[in-house]
């Protein structure tokens, strides 16, 4: 392996709503959320018809409708982007076994190896997509996973970003904080408050005065900054778990509502498993997460191949009330076996 690092952050572009869009063509012109089953649920995806009304996923549902009263609300067809998701890793595959699924519409390869230029893979991997599934597609190129993925986001939708190393110094310099992973709303108005916009004005902090601000997140943050990520692609046999996280634009206050949220994200989260059969199979246990808005954060996990709702909701309910104050980030999450079943091991490709 080459030191520099080539990474490929492939992400769809509003995966649930194109799919919708793709398949009714009534619903192409027209704002359109898929999302909540009720009133109290979220919206999951919004196209960007919709998200000129200010409606984007994570939005309560009745709050998307006050924003935009003709907004077309359409249910969403998990078992439909599964198997779509499932083609497009199986395409995805066909450029490098180094396939990292993320969600059921991003993944990140790594085609450090794959003898050609991470361009052109990107390039023939967005035509291949838009070709044989008529959905956009977006992606990133870059020597690691964080820029990879802020790379993807950058010429958004239907857009390719390539930031070639020689050029991280700069691209982070001018980035602004929001854009890292792990910085929320919450922490760019912290930030703010102490006049820090782009990565450039936090790389004057120290590692030891982001750790007191931000605690543990700090020591990763003083690299992340500097566009500094070692974290590897790793294909699904050797994941150690999958998770789905969402932060609020308002937080939650009522258990209710957190229950809401709960089987909402749960719902996701089981379709991003469902996908992949072969982390099926490795289910050890179950964990929730909440951060509360004072940015302290709890989490709590029971094992078990089991994965049901029920599992979570008293796990949920119990961190939740670990905190007075209201919830600004709600995860959960699949833990895995280590080693991979007999079974999985006949699936594996040969060498
Ligand atoms: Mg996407």
């Amino acid at each position: 392996m080459s030191e520099v690092r080539k990474i490929i952050h492939v992400d769809m572009d509003c995966f649930y709503a194109a799919v919708e869009m793709r398949d009714d063509p009534r619903l192409r012109e027209v704002p359109l959320a898929v999302g909540g089953s009720s009133r109290r649920g979220v919206v999951t995806t919004a196209n960007y018809e919709a998200r000129r009304f200010g409606v984007h996923s994570a939005l309560p549902v009745f709050l998307a409708l006050q924003r935009c009263p003709h907004l077309v609300l359409v249910p969403p067809r998990f078992e439909q982007y599964r198997a779509l998701s499932r083609e497009i890793r199986a395409l995805l595959r066909s450029w490098t076994p180094l396939v990292e699924p993320l969600s059921l519409d991003e993944a990140y390869l790594d085609v450090t190896d794959a003898g050609r230029p991470a361009t052109t893979i990107a390039t023939e991997i967005r035509q291949r997509i838009r070709h044989e599934f008529r959905l956009p597609v977006s992606a990133g190129v870059a020597p690691n996973k964080l820029l990879a993925k802020i790379a993807s986001d950058w010429n958004k939708p239907n857009g390719q970003f390539v930031l070639p190393p020689g050029e991280v110094p700069a691209f982070v310099r001018d980035l602004p904080v929001r854009r890292l992973w792990g910085i929320g709303p919450r922490a760019e108005e912290r930030l703010r408050a102490h006049g820090v916009h782009s990565c450039a004005q936090l790389q004057q902090w120290s590692a030891h005065e982001l750790e007191q601000e931000f605690g543990r997140f700090g020591s990763e943050l003083f690299l992340l900054c500097r566009g500094i990520d070692h974290r590897p692609v790793q294909p699904a046999r050797i994941r150690k778990s999958l998770s789905n996280e969402r932060t609020f634009p308002e937080p939650v206050a009522s258990p209710e509502d957190l229950e809401a949220r709960v089987a909402d994200l749960h719902e996701e989260l089981l379709a991003d498993l469902h996908g992949q059969p072969e982390l099926r199979r490795r289910v050890a246990g179950v964990f929730v997460k909440v951060k509360f808005s004072d940015f302290s954060s709890t989490s709590l996990s029971r094992s078990g191949p089991h994965g049901s709702l029920s599992r979570f909701l008293p796990l949920a309910r119990e961190a939740f009330a670990r905190s007075p104050l209201p919830a600004r980030l709600l995860g959960l999450g699949f833990r895995f076996h280590p080693t991979p079943s007999p079974h999985h091991q006949l699936l594996l490709p040969l060498p």
